[in-house]
């Protein structure tokens, strides 16, 4: 999961990439960066949050009326800073590019452009893949000045040969701005106009609260196997290359996007809360005795507010967190994400003591951090202590970007609700259905017909994942944790 900002404005944009990239941090604090072009492309880049790597002397340096910027989390590479994004080639033209996914069959494209085209990659990082092909794919145009109908034939080039996810943007020198979706749409991506001149200003973003942030409105999501490009004129071009069914990705709502962004014409806020509506009829089959109700903040929040309403139950933030400490989701090592979770949460015992608890939270996952929640209600004094997840049980590792570890990993691998609830200590453990859980998507539009929800039910919608590429993708993803872990270990020493 990661963050991608592209904008082309009337006045200088580092500010409005700074604030949208603030706006889209909890996409990825692993590392960020920006390009920006004033007839030549100026490039910070570098490892940690956003506010921790731009400064006074970054905007001075940063100059020109176009930008990308990223936010990264790792998934393919190993979280090197000549692995951050935005990536730069010089030629054809100038072009800079950045993406939020993950591309399958990176390895393959990366031997395939060394060994066919001579183009060697000096990074472990899926975007350089995507750069080189769509320069690649532009240079056999032998073009002097770029058409729409280049670019077009250039990104379809692209969802020819790249497989995964990639929500993308990009900017050629002096020829315009460039954004498009993977075939499948899996990966989020909105547009959205700001009439701040003679022309308009463009921003493409993964989340729409970094345009409403940087002041833009007139917002559109990009289709799945959709191309929009800004041309020098400032003139907007669209087309749906390719079509296929869009299948957005089911865990944008329950978890990674801000409740104040709008998802494929899907208010997120409304979803959790829809979420909430559902999962409580759930609860109520269960005919549990409960007392409270508690979030596991932030993103369960919504939900629980909801399953309190609906169920009359009093509803308590019993659970405080400190903000100042990274998600544990997507904090690269295991062992920071055990520790981790103490120093992240913080328990108001007095709102506990002698009750029965139901916790929800938006997901389990490994049922660390579930197990570790759980044990300090107890230690509070609670009676009984319930966990409700609004989302189904995980159970596949997703391909598309998300570093959800391997299949061995997920406590519901080979368990039902009774094995997991025993396995992070609960009295009992509710999940949501699968088919709630699209239902509460549909209910803000019913337009959507379809989703990936790999992780959930093992059907990757590209059609592409083979067992021996999962098998390579978490032998991969064991290499890079074991790695980052040696990391850890060596700076702690
Ligand atoms: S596998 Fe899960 S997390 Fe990954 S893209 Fe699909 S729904 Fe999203």
């Amino acid at each position: 999961m990661c963050g991608v900002i592209g904008i082309w404005a009337n006045d200088e944009v580092f500010h409005d990439l700074y604030q949208g990239l603030l706006s889209i941090q909890h996409r990825g604090q692993d590392a960020a960066g920006i390009i920006t072009y004033d007839g030549k492309f100026h490039e910070k880049k570098g490892g940690g949050l956003v506010m921790d790597i731009f400064g006074q002397e970054e905007a001075a340096q940063l100059k020109g009326h176009i930008g990308i910027g990223h936010t990264r989390y790792p998934t393919v590479g190993g979280g090197g800073q000549e692995d951050a994004q935005p990536f730069m080639l010089n030629s054809p033209f100038g072009i800079v590019l950045a993406h939020n996914g993950n591309v399958v069959n990176y390895r393959q494209l990366k031997k395939e452009l060394f060994e066919k085209h001579q183009r060697l990659l000096n990074s472990e990082c899926d975007a350089e893949v995507i750069l080189n092909i769509f320069a690649q794919e532009l240079e056999e145009q032998r073009i002097k000045v770029i058409t729409p109908e280049n670019i077009f034939k250039a990104v379809a080039g692209v969802y020819r040969r790249v497989r995964g996810s990639y929500a993308t943007v990009a900017y050629i020198a002096e020829q315009g701005l460039v954004a498009f979706r993977d075939p499948y749409g899996i990966k989020p991506l909105s547009f959205g106009r700001r009439k701040d001149g003679l022309l308009p200003s463009y921003a493409f973003a993964s989340e729409t609260v970094s345009l409403n942030l940087m002041g833009f409105d007139d917002i559109e999501h990009i289709e799945a196997g959709e191309a929009i490009f800004i041309d020098r004129n400032r003139q907007l071009h669209r087309r749906r290359i390719i079509k296929r069914k869009h299948t957005p990705c089911l865990f944008e709502w329950v978890y990674f996007a801000r409740p104040d962004s709008v998802i494929d014409g899907v208010n997120v806020y409304k979803s959790r809360v829809n979420l909430g509506r559902l999962l409580a009829g759930e609860i109520k089959k269960k005919d549990l005795d409960i007392d409270v109700v508690v979030p596991v903040p932030d993103s369960a929040r919504d939900a629980a507010i909801e399953i309190a309403r609906r169920l009359k139950l009093k509803y308590s933030e019993a659970l405080v967190k400190n903000r100042y400490i990274g998600r544990t989701f997507i904090m690269p090592a295991e062992a920071k994400r055990q520790s981790s979770v103490r120093q992240k949460l913080n328990p108001i015992c007095s709102e506990i003591e002698g009750k029965k608890v139901l916790l929800v939270d938006d997901s389990i996952v490994r049922g660390n951090t579930s197990r570790a929640i759980v044990e300090m209600i107890r230690e509070c004094g609670a009676e009984k202590v319930y966990f409700a997840s609004y989302s189904p049980p995980l159970r596949y590792p997703c391909v598309y970007g998300i570093d959800m570890q391997t299949k061995t990993e997920f406590v519901a691998r080979d368990a039902d609700e009774k094995l997991v609830a025993r396995r992070i200590g609960a009295d009992e453990v509710i999940y949501q259905t699968l088919a709630n859980l699209k239902k509460a998507i549909r209910m803000e539009n019913p337009k959507l017909r379809y989703f990936c929800a790999a992780c959930f039910d093992g059907q990757y919608p590209t059609g592409d994942v083979t067992p021996e590429l999962l098998k390579a993708i978490e032998d991969e993803r064991r290499l890079i944790q074991e790695n980052q872990l040696e990391l850890d270990i060596k700076k702690t020493k």
